[in-house]
């Protein structure tokens, strides 16, 4: 047996629930006849020291140490909030490669098998709580469902190349490109920047920022903190690379984005204006493009999916750097 949250670790050396090892909770014969209650459940497995551990659900770390309840547990448990609602507690740490405000998802490697704390030998203490700090056996969910992902497993690390613009959505903690951890900084929401790479790491992509004068940064941002139109690594991969004709040549690929300002729709035949207008922010997807005198025309899709007769200028759309000429030499 083992579990997504310690695939190393194939032993449970001690249940959730009522126990009569004295060294857990002690609580009222009520609630056990044992007298004592083991909060979490432990996992080990013989050299398991060091082995990786990781998060099971999306969400936030909460703390690292020193939070209520972490009596015991080490100066490195790690405490992740999920988006669900409850705390997953990792207690006896050796390392913990998370810090406090940092978000997770699941299938992330957040910290290694250890003996600190109240802890006799190398094992994993598990814990979920709807609350933190209360009394066992109040505030504490069995901890079962959590010791596995909650749904899919999480897509494999990769990296991409690409130049992409766009603005930051919502203040977004700035994070180290080498080791991704959090720097403490933040950037403010409305922030136009540009990536020229990025990878996906335990199913999160971060994206490098350039700097001013186009170099790779250091720095890099959570790409959920970036609007790009919808072609964020994960859609654009999915999609392919970003098309790269020669002049004059078309091409096949699915792009979205949005219209940015007033725009002629042109007949995609002859390139010729229709004489219609489609208005700033109207969301279209494009299936193919091909140049026209020097220009991409893109062939925007109809609602059920097919290709239109009627085609937009690519320079009157805003699909995040993907498009054929390039959103940064339009200067967006
Ligand atoms: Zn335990």
């Amino acid at each position: 047996m083992s579990w997504g949250v310690a695939p190393d670790l194939s032993v449970v050396t001690q249940q959730y629930g009522c126990t009569a090892f004295s060294g857990e909770w002690r609580v009222g014969q009520s609630v056990c006849s044992t007298g004592f209650f083991h909060a979490g459940i432990d996992l080990a497995e013989a050299g398991c020291c060091d082995k990786p551990l990781f998060a099971t659900r999306d969400g936030v770390v909460h703390a690292v140490g020193g939070f209520p309840g972490s009596l015991g547990l080490g100066p490195n448990a790690v405490c992740i909030k999920t988006d669900e609602g409850p705390f997953l507690i990792y207690g006896h740490c050796s390392a913990a490669h998370v810090q406090q405000g940092q978000r997770v998802s699941a299938g992330e490697h957040v910290a290694d098998v250890g003996t600190l704390g109240f802890s006799t030998g190398c094992h994993l203490h598990f814990e979920v709580r709807a609350e933190l700090g209360t009394l066992p056996p109040t505030g504490l969910l069995a901890p079962d469902q959590y010791l596995d992902f909650g749904g899919p497993p999480p897509p494999p690390d990769e990296s991409v190349v690409k130049t992409v613009t766009g603005p930051v959505v919502g203040d977004a903690p700035w994070y180290d490109w080498s080791s991704l951890t959090p720097i403490g900084q933040t950037a403010p929401s409305g922030t136009r920047v540009t990536y020229t790479e990025a990878r996906r790491v335990g199913g999160v992509w971060y994206d490098r920022i350039a700097r001013s004068d186009g170099s790779p940064g250091d720095w890099c941002l959570n790409d959920d903190n970036i609007d790009t139109g919808g072609t964020t690594p994960d859609t654009a991969v999915s999609e392919g690379p970003p098309p790269s004709a020669p002049s004059g040549q078309s091409v096949s690929v699915t792009v979205s984005g949005r219209v940015w300002r007033q725009a002629q729709w042109v007949n995609w035949s002859d390139a010729r204006p229709i004489g219609l207008t489609a208005q700033p922010n109207t969301g279209v997807t494009y299936t193919e493009a091909r140049q026209v005198n020097g220009r991409w025309l893109d062939r925007i899709r109809k609602e059920d999916g097919s290709p239109g007769d009627w085609a937009l200028w690519d320079d009157d759309l805003d699909t995040g750097g993907t498009t054929p000429d390039q959103e940064a030499a339009k200067g967006l």
